[in-house]
């Protein structure tokens, strides 16, 4: 008879293990209060990644059919590239990325992973490939260890370690009395928003994912702690498709393509230098966010 229930087990652990990880990602991007309301297509065969290239093809989205968001928006983040989203509070850039992960799908126009429109794939296959560092990193209550090693299975020793070095958080982990073992969150040692951070890097780098979405913060950091963390980030997207969405310019000068944002539309598109020569919203941007660092840094001596 255990013989019989054995594979039943099974699938009920397989069916918390996935379900967990719906959760914890929609946790990630403030959507726990929400219902998931994409399902899988029958049938759907999984997402298979050769070359992580990310494509948005006129997509028009909006949460409710009053009020359109995203207006027929394109761009592609070729295989290891980095693409940069950036433009004023509400634009739709964290949209984009919640698009990406298919927490819903568009009214129009498709997105494809390697050729393969996502709404064709399952779910599981897609966010096994796209790792998320978001604004916010929710740690659950639980030791560091298993918010570092959280969607792996039994990683070895060697590589938490690897990944906490990674994501320059080792240090601070040898420190803590209980080390890996330490338990953080609500009921435990209560970490940093740049810890957070970090740990949530560890996370991504032992997933290893082909597609990373940054999700930058929006508060202001020291600027070493940003330069630091700028540093972990760039090794996060290298050798990785990145989509890279921030508010402090300065993070993404050197993206391959950096899509500007108004009102849900992409209003420029080119690299740095390109966008500065436009002289046009980018510009206002940059020259703004430099005068604010003078003054702050001015202010600072
Ligand atoms: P920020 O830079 O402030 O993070 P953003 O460019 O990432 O902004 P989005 O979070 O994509 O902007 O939001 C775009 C628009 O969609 C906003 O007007 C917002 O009010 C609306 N919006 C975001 N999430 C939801 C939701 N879950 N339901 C309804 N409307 C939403």
């Amino acid at each position: 008879l255990m013989q019989l229930f054995r594979p039943l087990d099974m699938l009920g652990w397989v069916y918390r293990t996935i379900r967990q990880g719906l959760i914890d990602m929609a946790d990630m991007f403030g959507l726990l209060d929400r219902e998931v309301e994409v399902e899988d297509k029958p049938g759907a065969p999984a997402l298979v990644v050769k070359r992580p290239t990310v494509t948005f093809e006129d997509v028009s989205f909006g949460y409710d059919r009053e009020r359109q968001i995203l207006q027929g928006l394109s761009f592609e983040a070729p295989a290891g590239s980095t693409v940069a989203l950036v433009g004023p509070s509400g634009a739709g850039k964290s949209t984009i990325g919640r698009l990406l992960f298919r927490f819903y799908d568009p009214w129009e126009g498709r997105i494809c992973v390697d050729g393969q429109d996502i709404r064709e794939v399952t779910q599981e296959s897609l966010r096994r490939n796209i790792g998320i560092v978001p604004q916010d990193s929710v740690l659950f209550n639980d030791t560091i260890r298993y918010n570092i090693a959280y969607g792996r299975d039994d990683p070895s020793e060697e590589a938490v370690r690897r990944a906490a070095a990674d994501a320059a958080i080792l240090p601070f982990v040898e420190a803590l009395p209980d080390g890996f073992e330490t338990e953080v969150g609500e009921r435990g040692l209560k970490l940093s928003g740049g810890e957070k951070q970090r740990v949530a890097i560890a996370r991504t780098l032992l997933k290893n994912p082909p597609i990373v979405l940054l999700d930058e913060a929006t508060s202001v950091l020291d600027s070493r702690t940003e330069q630091d963390i700028l540093a972990t980030l760039k090794r996060v997207s290298s050798g990785r498709t990145t989509i890279a969405i921030a508010h402090r310019l300065s993070t993404i000068a050197d993206a391959d393509l950096i899509n500007v944002m108004e009102a849900g539309r992409i209003v420029e598109q080119g690299s740095h230098t390109d966008l500065l020569r436009r002289d046009g919203l980018y510009a206002e941007m940059w020259n703004r966010q430099q005068s604010e660092d003078t003054a702050v840094a001015e202010a600072a001596e």
